[in-house]
Order: structure tokens, then sequence, then C-alpha cells
């Protein structure tokens, strides 16, 4: 990650951390409350018991905690001076792209090949 600088890789650290102060105040919040739980699949509804229940806070935990991990990885990778290579091709991702989708391990191009099945 020699293509970016000291200020950049603080800019980009600091992004990630409270991103990932973000997530986790959210998911908490929203374990807390039920009210911002969205039932999808109506036969799964009816056999909302306790069993139902955990598997939805279940399925919010998973979701945040997928992006959690994520901001980690990019962390983990800022340490070990790793971050901003793109992991498929090894090109290095311009700090604009890391600015927008901090948590990215792949260059646009190879994002792309991919056909975004996924957001990062
Ligand atoms: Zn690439």
């Amino acid at each position: 990650m020699k293509h970016l600088t000291e200020d950049q890789i603080r800019e980009l650290k600091g992004t990630l951390i409270t991103m990932r102060e973000r997530l986790i105040a959210s998911a908490q919040e929203q374990i807390r409350d039920p009210s911002n739980v969205t039932f999808e699949g109506g036969d799964e509804i009816d056999r909302a018991d306790l069993e139902g229940e955990r598997y939805l806070t279940f399925r919010i935990k998973g979701r945040e905690a997928k992006l959690i991990h994520k901001i980690d990885y990019a962390l983990m990778k800022m340490e070990s001076g790793t971050y901003g290579v793109c992991e498929n091709c090894g090109a290095e991702i311009p700090f604009e792209r890391l600015k927008a989708r901090p948590v990215t391990t792949m260059c646009i191009e190879c994002k792309e090949l991919e056909e975004e099945l996924e957001n990062d």
C-alpha cells in the first residue's frame, strides 16, 4: 500500500473505525427494539414462536456481523501493510475508491468482472 500516504491511511482507518462503531450501535438497537425488525415470508410468521425469534435475532446479528468482519479484515490488512491492493490481480486500488468503499478488497475492474454479486 505504498501508493497511499500516511494521512490517507489514517483517514481511511478513521472511517472504518467509525463505521464499525455505528454498526455495533445500530445492531444493538435493532435487537433491543423488535419494531425495527421486518418480517419476510408469510409462512414463517405463523411459526414465529420462540424458535423464530431466536432466528430473527441471529439474522440481524449475521448481517451486521458480516460487515463488521469486513471492517476488521480491512483494519488487519492496514496493520500488515497489504491494504489497498487488489486481492485478485494485485493492482493498487486508488485512494478515491477506497474512500468511497473502505472495506473493498478488489480494484474496480476485478469487481466488475465478479458481476457485483455482492456489495462491499
Ligand atoms: Zn484487480
